[in-house]
């Protein structure tokens, strides 16, 4: 199958003045696009797992052959990950969690000042490149977990609920250095009703 750009939800400026129009312009238009075009590059001529799906690649990774691996994972991570990081983000949005979410959080971390602090944590704690999710445990637990690079909970067995993208190409021309400014901005664009409909 030919993997392809998803359409963004929302214009270029419409998560400003948080996430600036031109970080989304570069940050979908250019890198997430590249990835989409690296995955396909990658499965040319793979054979069987050329007609995965995007998830499946990503939850049966260990499977696909060992030449192509590091390659596919990079890329079907990456693209899997933009994909449902811009869902999950939307103008007007942020506040308090509602829905199932805020169950979620209440039962796990108390309340959502102590999840927010604790996710922040874990965005700055992050060293390089990565994203920061949380995800649900097979046992059905939720937790906060920091994943680098290209990563994905699919790729651990867990189920992603929430993710921040926490690589500089992310932030850097608003916010350069300042990691802890875009999470803290971040929280100000998160669409609580996208994110319960994964808990
Ligand atoms: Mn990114």
């Amino acid at each position: 199958m030919v993997h392809e750009l998803p359409k963004l939800p929302y214009a270029f400026d419409a998560l400003e003045p948080h996430i600036d129009k031109r970080t989304m312009e570069v940050h979908y238009g250019k890198h997430h696009a590249a990835y989409v075009t690296a995955l396909n590059k990658s499965l040319e001529g793979a054979g069987a797992v050329s007609s995965w799906s995007l998830e499946d690649l990503c939850r049966k990774i260990s499977k696909v052959p060992a030449k192509i691996r590091t390659a596919v994972r990079r890329a079907a991570g990456q693209h899997w990950n933009h994909s449902l990081f811009w869902t999950l983000m939307g103008p007007g949005k942020g506040g308090e969690p509602s829905g199932k979410i805020a169950g979620v959080i209440r039962a796990t971390f108390g309340d959502f000042e102590t999840f927010k602090s604790k996710f922040k944590e874990a965005a700055t704690g992050l060293f390089g490149s990565g994203w920061v999710w949380l995800a649900r445990n097979p046992r059905g637990k939720y937790e906060i977990v920091p994943l680098p690079d290209d990563e994905n909970p699919l790729m651990h067995g867990m189920r992603a609920v929430l993710v921040l993208d926490v690589w500089e190409h992310a932030y850097y021309l608003k916010y350069q250095n300042r990691r802890p400014d875009y999470v803290d901005a971040w929280w100000n664009v998160v669409d609580w009703e996208a994110v319960s409909k994964r808990v």
